[in-house]
C-alpha cells in the first residue's frame, strides 16, 4: 500500500508537469483527489490493514495529498502567469510602428474663394444677403428692367419651372428683395453670395454656378466710388500690382454699365495664351443702378443712386488657380481637389 500511494504521487508529479492548460489542472485534480479518485480508492483500503500499520500509511496519505495539492497550486499559477504573458504579448503595441494615414476633409476651392470674396467686402462695412434659388420672374427679370418682350431675356438661356417662376438666372433678384425691405433707409451695402442657373454646358460654362452680387445705394454715390470700391477688392484678391480696366458695356438693369478687366494673372500683363494675347482678363459685370430699378424697389431715384456689380465665383477662383477646365471644380476628383 505505501509503494501504490508513493507510485500515485510519483505519477502525479509527472502528469501535473505536462500539463498544459487550467482544464487539465483540473482533470488531474479529480483523478488523484476526486472522491472517486485514485488517492480515495487506496484509502478505502485501509480496513484491511493491521492496527499498527493504519496510523503509518494514514500519515503518509496525507503526506502524498497535500503534496499533490501543493504541485498542483504551484502548477495552476505558473500556468496563469504563462497565460497572461501570452496575452500581453498579443496585445502588444508597437509605439515606433507608422501612423496610420488619416483623410481630413477640406474646404473646395470655390468655397475658399467665395469666403475670401465675403472676407474683403465684409472688411469693407457690406453685409451677407441670401435670396431664393427658385424665383419669381418678377424679381429675376422685370423688377430689373427686362420686360417680357425684351431681346435680353433670352428663353432658351433659363430654366422655366412655370410661366412665372425659374430658377434664378443670376443673383441680381437678391437687389431688388433687399431694396424692397430696407427702403427708405440708407445705405445699403450688401453682397449676395449664391447658386445661379443657365442652359450652358461646356469647358467654360455649367448648368449651375456661383455668383456674388453687390449693391450699394445712398445719397451722392457715383461711379468713382464704384471704381474704387472693385479696384480694392481687385488688389486684395489678386495683389495689390494687379490694375483694372473698365470697358462700357450693356445690362437693362445698370446705366451706364461697365465690363471689369484686370491685368492677366499669369503675364501680368505682356500677353500671354491664357488672357490670348490681350493682357487682360474680364473678371465682373457693373455699373450704377438703373433709375427704374431703384423705383420698383421703393427708393426715389431723384434723391438716391447706386452702384451694383456681379461676378462669377468659378471664374474668380479659375483666375486665382490657373484651372484653365470649369468641370474640374464640379467632378470632385480628390486627386484635384486635394491640392488645394
Ligand atoms: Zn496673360
Amino acid at each position: 500500500m505505501e509503494e501504490k500511494l508513493k507510485q500515485i504521487l510519483a505519477e502525479a508529479g509527472q502528469v501535473l508537469a505536462q500539463a498544459g492548460d487550467l482544464d487539465q489542472l483540473n482533470e488531474i485534480r479529480v483523478r488523484f483527489l476526486g472522491k472517486k479518485g485514485l488517492l480515495t480508492g487506496v484509502l478505502r483500503g485501509m480496513g484491511s490493514l493491521s492496527a499498527e500499520e493504519r496510523p503509518k500509511i494514514g500519515r503518509l496519505a496525507n503526506e502524498v495529498r497535500s503534496e499533490i495539492e501543493d504541485i498542483l497550486a504551484r502548477r495552476t499559477a505558473e500556468i496563469k502567469e504563462e497565460v497572461k504573458k501570452v496575452r500581453l504579448e498579443a496585445e502588444k503595441i508597437d509605439v515606433t510602428l507608422p501612423g496610420v494615414a488619416f483623410m481630413a476633409g477640406r474646404k473646395h476651392p470655390l468655397s475658399m474663394i467665395q469666403e475670401e470674396i465675403e472676407d474683403i467686402f465684409l472688411g469693407m462695412g457690406y453685409s451677407i444677403e441670401e435670396g431664393p434659388e427658385i424665383e419669381l420672374d418678377f424679381y429675376n427679370f422685370e423688377a430689373l428692367n427686362l420686360p417680357k418682350d425684351h431681346p435680353a431675356r433670352d428663353m432658351q438661356d433659363s430654366f422655366y419651372i412655370n410661366p412665372e417662376v425659374l430658377l434664378r438666372t443670376h443673383t441680381s433678384p437678391v437687389q431688388v428683395r433687399t431694396m424692397e425691405r430696407t427702403a427708405p433707409a440708407l445705405p445699403v451695402r450688401i453682397i449676395a453670395p449664391g447658386r445661379v442657373y443657365r442652359r450652358d454646358d461646356d469647358a467654360t460654362h455649367s448648368p449651375m454656378f456661383n455668383q456674388v452680387e453687390g449693391l450699394a445705394i445712398d445719397r451722392r454715390v457715383t461711379f468713382a466710388d464704384l471704381k474704387g470700391t472693385l479696384q480694392a477688392f481687385v488688389e486684395r484678391m489678386f495683389g495689390p500690382e494687379t490694375k483694372t480696366r473698365f470697358r462700357p458695356s450693356f445690362f437693362p438693369f445698370t446705366e451706364p454699365s461697365a465690363e471689369v478687366d484686370i491685368s492677366c494673372v499669369m503675364c501680368g500683363g505682356s500677353g500671354c495664351r491664357v488672357c490670348s494675347q490681350t493682357g487682360w482678363l474680364e473678371i465682373l459685370g457693373c455699373g450704377m443702378v438703373h433709375p427704374r430699378v431703384l423705383e420698383v424697389s421703393g427708393y426715389n431715384p431723384e434723391e438716391v443712386t447706386g452702384f451694383a456689380f456681379g461676378m462669377g465665383v468659378e471664374r474668380i477662383t479659375m483666375l486665382k488657380y490657373g484651372i484653365d477646365d470649369l468641370r474640374l471644380l464640379f467632378e470632385n476628383d480628390l486627386r484635384f481637389l486635394a491640392q488645394f
